[in-house]
């Protein structure tokens, strides 16, 4: 007889969210030479950061880090002007997603998102058995007025959003985030996440505010900070909120070199503006690229640019298609109307000068 499996587990599918391109180039033999699908930041990270892992690699990584993660807590909150007891550290967001479902909910439970939104919460969501709902977008944004009308009668248990969002890059200014927060019942949690929070123009980040129950604002070292491969991001909310996370989190989950480089990334805001700077460079210049093939390049408030193609979702599969077989790694999204567009990710100047190449050479052959 094979071990017991908990009977929710073995009903489900195994899956990843995102296939890596790691595993494409294994399949293909072919190795990739721009890797602008998953949004990661392609300007390096802050110089005090590696520097701050060098140093830890020689005198601290035997050891077992902080398991309050103190310091680093200490750093974000000064600065932001929140208290350490209303920030928790995890292993990126998808970590803290995975816990909030978990603490917030219960077998069963309803949980409302936007239909083609971050599929990894979704992936968290079916793993521990509750029941997702969604709610389509509407002119390539998140539907806020379709999801209070939801939610008034479902009543969720957790209502996620992202502002700017992703795939679309769309995002709503404050004062609607703050105007849908207060329409939603306080007794479902609202997780904000806030991945692509540094991109966003002046205006697009509500004040925050750790006195409203419900609440819990997602940040992280993945997008801007160019620390994806670090898995390290963060969770604001009222202390309340955040002290649950003590009930369940894995205290040296974040490893030692996370914690010493997160620290010092965030210190260095003068490198986090230069690389602000880089990002809104190149995602300029993705959506004139896609003009010049006739494509409308959607406004964006984060690192990637969605690109309407124009025609449907087997035009723009087939460019992914084709990039890919001249090494360019892009995505795109899966759910109807929204999968017209092709997702590229804010690459260094190699790599959108191959994305650029490789795109005059195909749409000489699909026109
Ligand atoms: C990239 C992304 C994340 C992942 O963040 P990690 O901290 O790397 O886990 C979360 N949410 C959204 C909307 C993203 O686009």
């Amino acid at each position: 007889m094979p071990p017991k499996l908990d009977t929710h587990i073995q009903s489900l599918p195994a899956t990843i969210p995102f296939v890596a391109p790691e595993r494409i180039s294994r399949e293909t033999g072919k190795a990739f030479v721009a890797r602008i699908g998953a949004n990661e930041g392609r300007f390096g990270c802050s110089p005090l950061a590696i520097e701050a892992m060098q140093k830890a690699a020689i005198d601290n990584v035997g050891v077992y880090g902080d398991p309050e993660a103190y310091a680093v807590r200490e750093t974000i909150g000064s600065a932001l002007g929140v208290s350490i007891d209303e920030i928790t550290i995890g292993s990126g967001i998808d970590g803290l997603l995975g816990h909030i479902v978990r603490i917030f909910s219960a077998p069963g439970d309803d949980i409302l998102t936007s239909l083609g939104a971050y599929p990894t919460f979704n992936y968290h969501v079916a793993a521990y058995g509750r029941q997702l709902h969604t709610v389509p977008y509407r002119n390539d944004y998140e539907d806020l007025d379709g999801l209070v009308e939801v939610a008034k009668n479902l009543r969720p248990a957790i209502l996620y959003l992202a502002n700017p969002d992703n795939p679309m890059g769309s995002w709503w200014p404050a004062e609607k985030i703050d105007q849908f927060i207060d329409a939603i019942s306080e007794d479902t949690l609202i997780i904000l996440d806030e991945a692509y929070g540094e991109t966003a123009p002046e205006g697009t980040l509500p004040a925050l505010n750790c006195d409203k129950p419900n609440v819990l604002r997602m940040r992280t070292f993945s997008k801007a900070y160019g620390l994806a491969g670090l898995r390290c991001g963060y969770a604001i909310g009222h202390r309340d909120l955040i002290a649950q996370f003590e009930k369940i989190r894995d205290h040296f989950g974040v490893n030692i070199m996370a914690l010493v480089a997160a620290d010092a990334a965030f210190k260095d805001q003068a490198w986090l503006q230069k690389a602000v700077a880089l990002n809104q460079a190149a995602t300029a210049r993705i959506s004139q690229i896609a003009l010049t093939h006739g494509f409308i390049p959607l406004p964006t408030a984060t690192n990637f640019v969605a690109i309407d193609c124009g025609q449907g979702a087997d035009f723009a599969k087939q460019i992914l298609v084709s990039l890919a077989d001249h090494g360019i790694f892009i995505r795109k999204p899966m759910t109807p109307i929204l999968d017209r567009c092709i997702r590229v990710s804010a690459g260094n100047s190699s790599e959108l000068d191959a994305f650029e190449a490789a795109m005059n050479m195909i749409m000489k052959d699909l026109k």
